[in-house]
């Protein structure tokens, strides 16, 4: 959980500062893209700027040399004359008054204000004229009125042979009046200067320097040296560079555009405040701010709704995965993670792992219907949790098989509540009303938790095999998990190792257990049982490694094996002429999951060479049952083939007339547990009577198997048995034993002592 919420807090912090690095970047960028286009702006400002000024001059300069010619044409020399002729061209002009000035000193002003020569400052306005110069000369200020004017003047010789210049006092704030242009809402400003830095015309505006004699010094006068970016700019105008310049004022920043004007040494400097661009930028910020909220708040409701499509999700997973469909109690995957859990937290050895199994719980779904297994497994639930307590836990591991951790209390306490429970259970999932009435019986195993830190898994493996039926004994419901399982695991995983050398060696013998033909008074054939020499060292019985063959499969090659060495002696055995026929043949249930099991057997009997009726197959009544319709067909096969099938166990398990009625079998076999039931129980021999009528009714012969004793033989020959196998007959025995037995019959040495 602490993880969990790490990880958020860690996601969020990580996408604030992605946000806040965007919105930097964004900032940025639009400050840059501003700057640009109000720079480019500046630049376009300017030049208009420049071409207007320059226009203004021109056609002021134009005005000038053209009445100067005009002058010069008047030959009377009459320079009063010639001043009243200019009156109404001044007149009609924006000049602040003109007239000219003769080198003699004398003035002729259209406002008649003559002018006084005595100071050599006032001679030096009009030298360059006087000189022949067409010119146009700044800083200077109106006589008259004092604010700065620029004076134009275009040479002439008058009548009488003086030299004179033609003047037009101009005043420099109509200049102004032609650059204030409202530019950028009426936040920009001009100014012309002399690449000297000396105001040609300055500005009013509230956000310019106000009026100033020279740039340079009013920059350094209101700033101190070295803070603006004067020296960078006196440096282009020197070299008659145009170009951009920042400058740093006291109120703030400006961007300037210096341009010459061609005009003198004039240049134009056109002039923003830094806000303008800031303002600028900052709209467009703003939009893109709206905007990244906007994308913002479309996402988290995005990112809001598929988080809780997700948790619906997860949380109908977790539902179907944590719960058992059929029992509705805890599913076992759910209960493997709070059995470790549980299991985590306590000492070792106050566990024990229990699994329950109902038996053969198949038959219920396959009589019964799956709908009626599932009320089954839900009672045998409902029993189980009821009786657990606090700190116990159940779960259903699959098919009919439970799990419990329960407390362990002693050997005999717990098998007296295991006892208990499966009483529970039974009493719970029998069938009470309607249908047919049937049992339910449990069986269980327990396994003692020594360490706790074990693999679940294997807990359940142990306690599943202390209820398997050679664990717990045969009349035991509740076995317990100990070292002789253990043991037994190892000596199991030891054989399934040696199985492959062990048929490579050929430890794997066929012994002969002959049949008894009760109404010829003779031996007919025999049953062939494996036996294995183990490592040739010490002889196994079938019954402790059949199960264990048939759990893994072995089985399989094995009863192969011995059906092809019980072939080949039959037929060696016919061949030398004896009466060795029929041998019956075990063949486990496993085979009848294998596709082409009977082609596997025509081609054995094939190549062996052995004839089909010397040879017949036992099958055990529950491989019939359980496979009566796959299983048909491959039994009609042998049979046209005249390999006889023999019904093996009869009477062990869930007999029924009605399957032999409907199963393609040749001969009975009585199982053991009858026999032996027979002497002493007056309805087993009623039931053996019947059957074995029933069996002739329809044309099957019938063997008892197991007859230990003269009662039991005589007993089953006056029922009409037609074979006795059973030790009172005589018992499996190899080869060689079984080959003298038929050789002695055939001589008629063998005398029967039936
Ligand atoms: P099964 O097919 O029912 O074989 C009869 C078993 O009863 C044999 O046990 C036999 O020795 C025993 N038996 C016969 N007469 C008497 C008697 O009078 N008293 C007693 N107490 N027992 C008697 P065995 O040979 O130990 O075989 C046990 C089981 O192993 C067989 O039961 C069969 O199911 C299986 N088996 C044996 N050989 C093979 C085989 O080659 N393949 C397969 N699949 N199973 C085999
Ligand atoms: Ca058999
Ligand atoms: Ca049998």
């Amino acid at each position: 959980m602490k993880k969990k919420t790490g990880k958020i807090l860690l996601g969020s912090f990580v996408t604030a500062g992605l946000i806040l690095a965007l919105i930097l970047l964004l900032g940025f960028s639009f400050f840059y893209i501003a700057r640009k286009k109000t720079l480019d702006t500046l630049m376009e400002v300017s030049n208009q700027g420049v071409k207007l000024i320059r226009q203004e001059v021109d056609q002021n300069q134009t005005l000038l040399r053209n009445l100067a010619i005009l002058m010069e044409q008047d030959e009377t020399g009459d320079l009063d004359r010639l001043r009243e002729k200019l009156i109404p061209v001044d007149r009609s002009n924006s000049f602040r008054r003109m007239g000219f000035v003769a080198e003699d000193k004398t003035s002729y002003s259209t406002d008649y204000g003559d002018l006084s020569f005595e100071s050599e400052e006032m001679m030096e306005r009009f030298r360059p004229g006087l000189e022949g110069k067409e010119c146009v000369v700044d800083g200077l200020s109106d006589l008259a009125l004092g604010d700065p004017v620029t004076i134009y003047q275009a040479p002439f010789v008058a009548g009488d042979g003086r030299r004179c210049t033609l003047f037009a006092t101009y005043a420099n704030r109509d200049y102004q009046d032609i650059l204030s242009v409202s530019t950028f809402g009426g936040r920009g400003y001009s100014y012309i200067i002399t690449d000297d830095g000396d105001c040609v015309i300055g500005s009013d505006h509230p956000s310019s320097l106000g009026a100033f004699d020279n740039l340079f010094e009013a920059m350094e006068q209101e700033n101190g040296a070295g803070t603006h970016n004067m020296k960078a700019l006196e440096k282009a105008m020197k070299n008659h560079e145009s170009g951009y310049l920042e400058i740093r004022r006291k109120n703030g920043k400006r961007y300037v555009y210096f341009q010459p004007l061609e005009i003198n040494n004039w240049y134009l400097l056109s002039i923003i405040p830094g806000s303008v661009i800031r303002r600028d930028a900052h709209v467009l910020l703003a939009l893109s701010y709206v905007m990244t909220l906007l994308c913002a708040f479309l996402l988290m409701l995005l990112v809001k709704r598929i988080r809780s499509a997700e948790k619906k999700y997860w949380s109908s997973l977790e539902s179907t995965a944590l719960r058992d469909p059929v029992t509705g109690f805890a599913s076992f995957g759910r209960f493997r993670v709070d059995a470790k859990d549980l299991l985590q937290n306590e000492k070792n050895g106050r566990y024990a792992m229990v699994c329950f199994n109902i038996q053969m719980f198949q038959f219920i779904n396959e009589l019964y219907g799956y709908q009626e297994g599932d009320r089954v497994l839900k009672a045998v639930g409902i029993a189980l949790n009821a009786a657990l307590g606090g700190g116990e836990l159940m779960a259903r591991i699959n098919a009919d098989r439970f799990a419990a951790l329960m407390y362990y209390d002693g050997r005999e306490e717990i098998r007296g509540r295991v006892m208990k429970i499966m009483a529970d259970m039974e009493a719970g999932a029998c069938k009470k009303e309607g249908g047919a009435e049937y049992e339910i019986k449990m069986t269980a195993g327990v396994y003692v938790i020594e360490d706790n830190r074990e693999v679940l898994d294997k807990m359940v493996d142990r306690a599943k095999a202390a209820f398997t039926r050679e664990n717990r004994g045969a009349f035991e419901t509740c076995g317990f998990y100990d070292t002789e399982i253990r043991n037994r695991a190892v000596q199991n995983r030891e054989r399934e190792n040696h199985f492959e050398t062990a048929i490579e060696q050929e430890e794997f013998a066929v012994y002969y257990q002959p049949k008894y033909d009760v109404k010829r008074k003779r031996f007919h054939g025999a049953e062939a049982l494996v036996r294995w020499n183990f490592q040739k060292e010490s002889m196994i019985p079938p019954g402790e490694f059949i199960p264990l063959f048939e759990s893994n499969g072995m089985i399989v090659p094995l009863d192969e094996y011995v059906f092809r060495r019980a072939c080949l002696k039959v037929k060696e055995w016919i061949g030398a002429g004896l009466p060795a026929g029929p041998v019956s043949v075990n063949i486990s249930r496993v085979h009848l999951y294998q596709k082409n099991f009977a082609e596997t057997y025509f081609r054995i009997i094939g190549e062996t060479g052995v004839p089909a009726s010397a040879i017949s197959l036992e099958l055990t009544e529950t491989a019939l049952f359980d496979n009566e319709g796959i299983l048909n067909e491959a039994l009609e096969t042998f049979r046209e083939h005249g390999v006889k099938i023999l019904m093996d166990d009869f009477g062990s398990g869930y007999s029924s007339m009605q399957l032999l009625s409907s199963m393609p079998v040749d001969m009975l076999k009585l199982d053991k547990s009858m026999v032996d039931d027979s002497t002493e129980n007056e309805r087993t021999r009623a039931v053996l009577k019947s059957v074995i009528n029933l069996a002739h009714s329809f044309g099957i012969e019938v063997t008892a198997e197991g007859v230990e004793n003269g009662e039991q033989y005589r007993l089953l020959e006056s029922m009409g048995i037609d074979y006795i196998q059973g030790y009172y007959c005589a018992k499996p025995m190899p080869e060689a034993e079984y080959e003298r037995l038929i050789q002695k019959q055939k001589d008629g040495e063998w005398d029967n002592g039936k």
